[in-house]
Parts: C-alpha cells; sequence; structure tokens
C-alpha cells in the first residue's frame, strides 16, 4: 500500500516526501558506528556564510576562471556555459550531482530548473537555504542529450572537483545520483548498494541518494531521500523545518 504524505508535518508535505515513522527515520544510524571527524556542536551551516570563507571564494573564483577555458574534453566543443558551481565556499554541507543539464548550460549555475527547485525544497527542509551550501557537479560541461557521463569525461575533469571540495573542506558530502555516488565512493556499483551507510571521501563523510531530477520522475523514492538525509540531518545536528509560521 503506498505510503500516505502527512500534511500536517510541512517538512514532508512541502517536499513531498511521504511521512516515515520516528523509528525509520532514526533506525541504525546510531548503530553505524561513524564518528565526527571534523568535530561536534553546532553546525555552522545554520549562520550566514563566514567571511573566513573569501580566501576560498578566491581560490575558487580563479578555479573557475580555468574551468571556463577548459578544453581537456571533447564536452567543451558542446557546451554554452560551464557550470562550476554555487554556494558559500565554506560549507558544511556540500551537495554533488553528475553533470549539468540544458538549463544549467545555459545559465552557467548547478541545480536549476525543475531538479534544482526540488534540491532547493530539499535544502529547505534541513533547514538551511541554497547559499549556506555548496552545490556542484563531478562534469562541469553539459553531455549531448544529457547522457551520462563518460569514464574519459570524469578522468579528464576530476582534478576540479577535486580541488572543489579541498578548498570548501565540507564537514560532509552528499552524492546525488549513482555517477556522483560513484565518483565519491570510488565504488563502480549500483545507487542502492551505496545507501543507507556512510562512506569517505579523502576522510570527509559522504552519504549517496538519489538525484532529484530522477526524484521528479520516481516520487515514491522522496521518502527514501529523506531516510538518507537524516544521516546528514544528525552528522550536522541539523534542524529540520517542522513548520511554517
Ligand atoms: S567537462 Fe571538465 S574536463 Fe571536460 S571540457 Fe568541461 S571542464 Fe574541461
Amino acid at each position: 500500500m503506498p505510503e500516505q504524505v502527512n500534511h500536517n508535518d510541512p517538512i514532508r508535505s512541502e517536499t513531498g516526501f511521504p511521512h516515515l515513522g520516528q523509528d525509520v527515520h532514526l533506525r541504525g544510524i546510531r548503530g553505524w558506528g561513524i564518528q565526527r571527524v571534523h568535530g561536534g556542536g553546532d553546525s555552522s551551516c545554520a549562520d550566514e556564510p563566514a567571511q573566513a570563507g573569501s580566501s576560498q571564494g578566491e581560490i575558487l573564483a580563479d578555479l573557475a576562471a580555468q574551468v571556463a577555458n577548459c578544453r581537456d574534453c571533447s564536452l567543451c566543443e558542446s557546451r554554452n556555459l560551464t557550470a562550476f558551481g554555487v554556494g558559500d565556499p565554506a560549507a558544511d554541507l556540500m551537495f554533488v550531482g553528475e553533470a549539468p543539464g540544458r538549463e544549467e548550460d545555459r545559465t552557467g549555475e548547478p541545480f536549476v530548473g525543475r531538479a534544482g527547485q526540488l534540491l532547493d525544497r530539499i535544502i529547505g527542509a534541513l533547514g538551511l537555504r541554497r547559499e549556506q551550501v555548496y552545490i556542484a557537479n563531478v562534469l562541469k560541461c553539459r553531455p549531448p542529450d544529457n547522457r551520462d557521463p563518460q569514464p574519459h569525461e570524469t578522468d579528464a575533469c576530476r582534478t576540479y572537483l577535486e580541488q572543489q571540495i579541498r578548498v570548501i573542506q565540507p564537514r560532509i558530502l552528499v552524492a546525488l545520483g549513482r555517477p556522483a555516488a560513484c565518483w565519491l565512493t570510488g565504488q563502480e556499483t549500483s545507487l542502492a548498494r551505496l545507501r543507507g551507510r556512510f562512506h569517505d571521501w579523502q576522510g570527509t563523510p559522504v552519504v549517496a541518494t538519489y538525484h532529484p531530477a530522477f526524484l521528479l520522475r520516481q516520487e515514491q523514492y522522496k521518502a527514501h531521500c529523506w531516510q538518507d538525509l537524516q544521516q546528514v540531518i544528525e552528522y550536522l545536528d541539523l534542524t529540520p523545518v517542522r513548520g511554517r509560521s
């Protein structure tokens, strides 16, 4: 029987996430034995972007300029604009998707269009705003017809995302979709096998979940995405939105 949306709970009704019981929210998380590698306490995600991020912002701006001129793979031939990344250069939480789509290629910004709007609502449900996190993709140029990234393209583009993560130093990474999850975990397997536990990218914990574009097509998986994000909420001590004033 399909799960019902609880319209009294704005976290899920706002995002379309069906209701999950508290036991489902937290089941198993405390048993995963993950330790906070960056220390505990309140997340700076809840604050305005820190001034300390300005030098990180300058480094990212230089890197974005390199990307804009990059011709290291054939995607440079068909792109309109590169979509480097957007958000707080000192964000605690960083989302990584696979590649720009049509709107991203047109605007030069990752996760705009309908999938981006859903990601914004997911971020809002976490109690954050888009400008308080960082959003990037594995590839900075749009693959023709939105096909999956090819191995030689991800290899050619690898250094840019690696540098972004090292500059931003997020406390946790969220992989959106299988290509990003495989990239961040170094495992070529299904998303189903990568969900439900923490992974590690060079010392930074990684959570894998569904891409918003997939969730737009398969709404029944929104509940599972929200379940994945409980790991992020707990790890960063976030306060999810419980209602609207
Ligand atoms: S996808 Fe990456 S490696 Fe390929 S041209 Fe664009 S920026 Fe360069």
